[in-house]
């Protein structure tokens, strides 16, 4: 049997439309004020009781909507581990696995998003799409150069979040990639 493809999913962007204007909540969305430890450890010195909680914009029907492509999806978000804790839960997904960044926000040598290296090392050869608000051409470009498998880098605007035109993409990709 042949495997699946990998999804390998960002939460902010994606999943969560950040950008989009504070007063207009995407249609679909519901709002979460999340505090997860990665947040308060990103906002020490400040004391926990202190920090802000983030608002998260999520779409529950994402969950059922990523689970019926024909991918293995797997977290590839600086929420890591907590994304199974905060946000899969709510839009409907089951616990996935994580990519375990070594360490998030790093400075790159050659410019790449600094998930690129990792995520790539990470899909140990096998096709996979990943999908991004932060990702640029030269990642695309490095991926193209270094994955020896297919591979699709699929941007996503963090003022919209996925759309149907990614869904649609997406299993147009698994059909002639796999
Ligand atoms: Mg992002």
């Amino acid at each position: 049997m042949t495997q699946q493809p990998l999804l390998l999913l960002d939460v902010d962007g994606p999943l969560n439309p950040y950008a989009a204007p504070n007063t207009r909540r995407p249609e679909g969305y519901g709002t979460h004020r999340l505090l997860p430890e990665s947040w308060v450890a990103r906002n020490a010195p400040t004391p926990r009781g202190r920090v802000k909680p983030l608002r998260v914009w999520l779409n529950p029907a994402h969950g059922a909507e990523l689970l019926a492509l024909p991918y293995e999806l797997a977290w590839a978000t600086t929420w890591m581990d907590e994304a199974n804790t905060f946000i899969g839960p709510r839009i409907g997904l089951p616990e996935l696995p994580y990519i375990p960044w070594t360490e998030v926000f790093r400075e790159d040598p050659d410019g790449l998003h600094w998930k690129t290296r990792e995520l790539v090392a990470w899909a140990a050869g096998r096709p996979f799409v990943w999908l991004d608000d932060e990702l640029g051409p030269q990642d695309i470009e490095w991926i193209e150069a270094n994955h020896p498998a297919p591979a699709l880098p699929l941007w996503v605007d963090p003022r919209a979040g996925l759309r149907e035109l990614h869904f649609a993409a997406l299993r147009e990709w698994a059909e002639d990639a796999c």
